[in-house]
């Protein structure tokens, strides 16, 4: 049986912290399937086809890691995609409280999915797409946070 994990996210955009996240994940599974959500609930700062061609590029050189899109309930989709789990970071003990919800809710509507969690290396712990976005607008340096091209991609769209 391939062991595949889905780590679902809205990646707007990825970040050093996620890449962290999939370095540990190839190492534990045959297949990471990275799946950046179509339906965020929230107006998001890159569109879905950014979103994923930026996760593409960076994701290039690691061949365990697939991105995909995917919409509708994230169980039904990890079922569809052969997967026996949902993989997430954690950083701190303020994502603990989503994120449990989140497992209990997914596990609610398939139980035989499990949620898996994650913690990056500890420079990466404060790091979240959020924040960067918000950086690179104030004109401040990313450079250590995402990929050269997420950072370039950040760049065309400041406001000069
Ligand atoms: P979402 O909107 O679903 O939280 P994100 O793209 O912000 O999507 O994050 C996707 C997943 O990656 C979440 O589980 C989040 O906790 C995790 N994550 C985000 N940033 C980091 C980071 N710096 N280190 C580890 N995990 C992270």
């Amino acid at each position: 049986m391939k062991h595949i994990a889905v780590y679902p996210g809205t990646f707007d955009p990825v970040t050093n912290g996620h890449i962290d996240i999939c370095e540990r994940a190839v190492r534990l599974f045959d297949e990471v399937v990275l799946a950046v959500a179509v339906d965020t609930g929230k107006q998001t700062f890159f569109d879905l086809q950014t979103r994923l061609q930026l996760a593409n590029e960076v994701f290039a050189d690691m061949p365990g890691v697939i991105v995909e899109p995917f919409e509708g309930l994230l169980v039904d989709f990890a079922k569809r995609r052969g997967a026996q789990l949902i993989l997430r970071g954690l950083r701190a003990v303020s994502d603990f409280e989503y994120e449990f919800q989140l497992a209990g809710m997914n596990r609610s509507l398939n139980s035989e999915i499990e949620t898996m969690f994650l913690t990056p290396a500890e420079q990466y712990a404060f790091l979240s797409s959020s924040l960067v976005r918000e950086v690179a607008m104030l004109g401040g340096d990313i450079s250590r946070f995402v990929h050269p091209l997420v950072a370039a991609a950040l760049m065309e769209r400041k406001p000069s």
